[in-house]
């Protein structure tokens, strides 16, 4: 199938693009590195009348070091993450996850902020980026309002985003140096969306242990008590259980797998995204 037909304007930075987005009212919709985006006109799962163009927004395509935070424009592609072209807030955390987005075609024109937009509950940024506490910025003609991940996804492929507004930048918190990091992901083959993911974020410095469980059809699952899942021992099956009972059983086998070995990468220093 071809796309409906549509109108094409390019923002060349983040007031054009709420302006034009604005101007156009409900029948307008960003368009980033097109991947998800791509798909949906040609099945016209999205009938836009006019696509703004944010992929070369020049404020869209920076980054900049807040001291404990980097805050990086929504436009930053997961190659730039992955070759270091941008800075890493992480002691080359994200650099690993975004090396196991896709393939390399995909993360050359995918970007970070379209993929936190589109909110597929499998993906890497999405799930990654909410474990790690960060917080996205949102710009809309004249104002802007920032976000935490957690309370930005309303559900699978849901946001709070309203008609007009974008993306503008993604803050993520730089862990402390003793900081420790796990993520794991399930996927059936190389390229396909994660059937089951766990991320595990200990970072006593701050006091702080988060631990998520993502690809679950709904958005990424901090735990309230995270403390259950490093006093388990052999009950995560049990944690995870309580957390998700709606899964069948070959996806709560693969979010305990997940989570076991999130866990063991955290606890033992490494860094590894599968
Ligand atoms: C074959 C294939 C395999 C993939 N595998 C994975 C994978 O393993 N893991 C993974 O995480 N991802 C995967 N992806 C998704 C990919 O990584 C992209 O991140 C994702 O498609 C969206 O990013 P994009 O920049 O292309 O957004 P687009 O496709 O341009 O846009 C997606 C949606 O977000 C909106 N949008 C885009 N940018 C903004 C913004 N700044 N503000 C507001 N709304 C915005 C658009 O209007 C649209 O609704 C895969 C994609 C493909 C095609």
């Amino acid at each position: 199938m071809k796309p409906v037909a549509f109108d094409y304007a390019a923002a060349k930075d983040v007031a054009s693009a709420t302006l034009l987005l604005t101007e156009a009212a409900d029948e307008a919709k960003p368009i980033a590195g097109g991947q998800s985006l791509g798909a949906m006109l040609n099945l016209r799962l999205a009938r836009p009348t006019v696509l703004v163009d944010i992929s070369r927004a020049a404020d869209m395509r920076t980054t900049e070091d807040e001291g404990d935070a980097i805050l990086y424009g929504a436009a930053v592609t997961h190659a730039e993450i992955e070759d270091g072209v941008v800075p890493d807030a992480t002691p080359g955390w994200l650099a690993a996850v975004a090396r196991g987005i896709a393939y390399r075609a995909v993360r050359n024109r995918g970007t970070i902020g379209g993929s936190l937009a589109h909110a597929d509950p499998a993906a890497d940024w999405v799930n990654v980026l909410t474990a790690l506490g960060a917080e996205v910025v949102l710009a809309r003609k004249g104002s802007s309002r920032t976000v935490a991940l957690p309370e930005f996804f309303t559900g699978p492929f849901a946001t709070v985003l309203a008609n007009g507004e974008v993306i503008s930048g993604v803050r993520v918190r730089k862990p402390t140096r003793t900081a420790r990091w796990g993520y794991w992901k399930f996927c059936l083959k190389v390229g396909d969306f994660a059937k089951a993911s766990a991320a595990v974020l200990l970072d006593p410095e701050r006091n702080e242990t988060r631990v998520l469980l993502g690809a679950i059809e709904r958005p990424p699952l901090l735990l309230t008590d995270p403390s259950t899942v490093l006093d388990a021992r052999g009950a995560l099956a049990d944690v995870v259980k309580q957390a998700l009972p709606f899964l069948s059983e070959e996806s709560h086998a693969l979010h305990v797998a997940a989570l076991r070995r999130a866990l063991v990468m955290a606890r033992s220093g490494g860094e590894r995204a599968a």
